[in-house]
């Protein structure tokens, strides 16, 4: 792909996505409800959790009548906004699916299954001919520091203790982590093999389409007001249908009856310009890496196919009252804060112009533990609640809430995080008063573990854990 740097050195504020930016623009939308209307299945929201769900009952049950409702258009929500990480890995409160029936090999079996979705979505995209930017690479989590470095080796003991694959995962030193990208001070790297880089509209508009294909209407610009069982009532009409599927992420909390489900949790994300060919040759990165930190406020980036990087992390985390942004837009400061990580991390990078940002909203349930159900007797189902790995755990839980549809039993659906049921989030302004008092403690946590370099994570850390419930 080409680069096309913007010669008047504006920057983009939301818009939605760059990713949407770098296929022209927000697609024209498609036609709205017609009214009301009779299907079997109905789904809330055109993300990937809402399409994989279609895409997966489509593919067993062809003669199905699915429909999406969508407020505004297939991958408007995180789905098109994402950083592009596509993981296979989980939120990693392990422990957590052990309360309530879970047991460990059930748990062990859960990431087992949530590992192989990246090579399932590799699979249907090239079944399906979308191309969705895909890359396989390796994800590099970088150690700035010795707490930083104790965590990564604290992750690396947890994860292989409950069955990672040992070539899986890899810590490497300073030396071999700056010879991949260049990060500064940086003390060491965990490396993790098995991952892919995406571009996250171009992958969920091609599964829209493929998901249309085989069958399914997807109706955008129709708002669902109301979920109840046998119906969604919208602002054009009516939709009646046997089940139906709640796929809204972060934007649940707008809902009604769903205000206190899950957190709408923010992130925001920057893109350079692109950077000339020397300075790559200085940054390394020739992997196109999945790159982040380990800090408290940690930082997520990739390396996109025309040259930029795209670096995201926290911003403003939470706005009152679940309050969600229009359009993508995010405030100066965030990019300011965004843009002082990118060149702390890669000082090269410091004249470089800042082309695009925005942001967006992932879903945080009260004990940061993703689930997806279906009640038989109301016909309702839901997924979500992935704490900001949703790129690839939507594809399981689209599969799953598919098998739950039609009353299969198969190895997904008896896994600790289907109906699941984790307690309400408090009213405010405790929600926000906890959610920015855990972000400000971590702040000074990762300011802390910066100054006095101690080997071990800072104890304002884990008070911000307690204080969310993490
Ligand atoms: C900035 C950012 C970066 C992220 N980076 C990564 C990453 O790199 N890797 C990763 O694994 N995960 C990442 N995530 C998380 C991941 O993108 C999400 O968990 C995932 O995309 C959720 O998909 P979804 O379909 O469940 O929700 P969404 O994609 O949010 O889709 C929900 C849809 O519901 C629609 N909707 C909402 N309310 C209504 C209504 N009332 N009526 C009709 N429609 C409605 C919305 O318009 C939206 O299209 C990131 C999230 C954000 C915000």
């Amino acid at each position: 792909m080409t680069a096309h740097p913007r010669p008047d050195g504006h920057m983009t504020n939301g818009d939605v996505s760059f990713w949407f930016a770098q296929m022209g623009g927000p697609p024209p939308q498609r036609s709205p409800l017609p009214g009301d209307t009779e299907v079997d299945v109905a789904i809330v929201g055109a993300g990937f959790t809402g399409l994989w769900a279609a895409y997966y009952l489509l593919s067993q049950a062809p003669s199905l009548k699915v429909a999406l409702i969508e407020r505004a258009f297939a991958g408007f929500g995180a789905s098109g906004r994402n950083g592009g990480w596509c993981t296979g890995n989980f939120a990693w409160n392990r422990d957590r699916y052990l309360h309530g029936g879970g047991t460990r090999a059930g748990v062990m079996a859960l990431e087992t299954q949530l590992r192989a979705t990246v090579d399932e979505i590799c699979r249907v995209a090239q079944a399906e001919g979308i191309d969705g930017g895909i890359r396989r690479t390796d994800c590099v989590t970088y150690a700035c520091s010795p707490a930083q470095m104790a965590r990564l080796r604290a992750e690396r003991d947890t994860a292989l203790d409950w069955g990672v694959p040992r070539d899986r995962l890899a810590l490497i030193g300073g030396t071999e982590a700056g010879a991949r990208i260049r990060i500064a001070g940086a003390e060491g790297a965990l490396v993790e093999h098995g991952v892919a880089r995406i571009q996250p509209a171009r992958l969920v508009r091609g599964l829209a389409e493929a998901v249309e294909r085989r069958g399914a209407a997807i109706h955008e610009g129709t708002t669902v007001t109301e979920i109840a069982p046998g119906r969604v009532r919208t602002d054009r009409g009516t939709v009646r249908a046997r089940h139906i599927l709640r796929a809204t992420e972060g934007f649940t909390p707008g809902l009604r009856g769903h205000a206190r489900t899950w957190l709408p949790l923010n992130s925001a994300q920057i893109a350079t310009a692109p950077l000339p060919a020397a300075m790559w040759e200085q940054i390394g990165w020739s992997g196109f890496e999945l790159m982040g930190d380990a800090s408290h406020a940690y930082c997520y980036a990739q390396r996109t196919d025309d040259g930029r990087i795209v670096i995201g992390g926290r911003g403003v985390p939470y706005r009152f009252g679940s309050a969600t942004d229009r359009n993508g837009e995010t405030q100066p400061a965030t990019v300011a804060a965004l843009r002082a990580i990118l060149q702390r991390l890669l000082p090269q990078t410091r004249d470089l112009p800042i082309e695009h940002a925005w942001c967006g909203v992932l879903g945080v349930p009260r004990d940061w533990c993703a689930t997806v159900g279906l009640d038989p007797r109301s016909g309702i189902g839901w997924a979500g609640g992935y704490v900001g790995i949703g790129v690839s755990t939507s594809n399981h839980a689209g599969r799953t809430l598919a098998d739950l549809v039609l009353g299969r039993d198969t190895e997904r659906t008896g896994l600790p995080w289907v109906n699941r049921q984790p307690r309400l989030w408090e009213p405010e302004p405790l929600r926000w008063l906890a959610v920015h008092g855990m972000y400000r403690l971590y702040a000074a946590a990762d300011r802390r573990e910066a100054a006095r370099r101690p080997t071990t994570t800072s104890r304002l850390a884990r008070l911000a854990d307690r204080l969310c419930g993490r």
